[in-house]
């Protein structure tokens, strides 16, 4: 049988839920016999070499860099994964999204203890990532297949989703299901 590919990235995310993936020890093992990773932070392979069969998104969109990114894997993965709550929920992050984006940026470098005396200058180049105005989660902005929870999901709960759906479904037992 052929190996599944698999693609991962980490939007506006701690790279916690790929820690967690790492988590997994031997069941990692297991795994590589059945799936092969393309474009993931796991391989450092940047831009995507084939049409994948899964991917897994970690963090929200906070950027338009985010969103493109976001928008490459829907285009080119068949199943697409939330990973985490910062992917569904926007996590953390999102918690500026109560507050105007100017605010944030006033406060961020002109409000601090570090800032330079009577500076007005909010740093920005062109070839930065814009901040979009809120965090996004991921399925406002495209078409997600599968929400795995948790802050991170366990390992156990990552190699479990990906081992279903190469079955053909995703099933779960509840107990390991997290909501934190
Ligand atoms: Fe990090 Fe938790 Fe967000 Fe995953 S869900 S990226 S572990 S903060």
């Amino acid at each position: 049988m052929s190996k599944k590919k698999v693609a991962t990235v980490s939007l506006a995310g701690c790279f916690g839920c790929h820690m967690s993936f790492l988590d997994m020890d031997l069941e990692l093992l297991d795994l590589i016999d059945l799936i092969q990773f393309d474009r993931s932070p796991l391989t450092d392979i940047k831009t995507f070499k084939h049409r994948v069969d899964i991917g897994l998104i970690e963090g929200g969109v906070c950027n338009d860099h985010n969103l493109h990114v976001l928008r490459d894997f829907r285009q080119h993965c068949d199943v697409l994964i939330s990973l985490g709550e910062c992917a569904i929920m926007g996590g953390l992050p999102a918690m500026r999204n109560d507050i105007p984006l100017s605010e944030c940026l006033n406060e961020a470098y002109l409000g601090v203890p570090t800032a330079i005396k009577n500076s007005t200058i909010i740093p920005h180049h062109e070839d930065l990532p814009k901040i979009l105005d809120r965090v996004y989660p991921c399925h406002e902005l495209v078409k997600i297949d599968y929400f795995l929870t948790g802050c991170p999901p366990s390992g156990e709960v990552i190699a479990l989703a990906l081992k279903s759906l190469l079955r053909g479904d995703l099933t779960i037992p509840r107990e390991l299901i997290k909501y934190d």
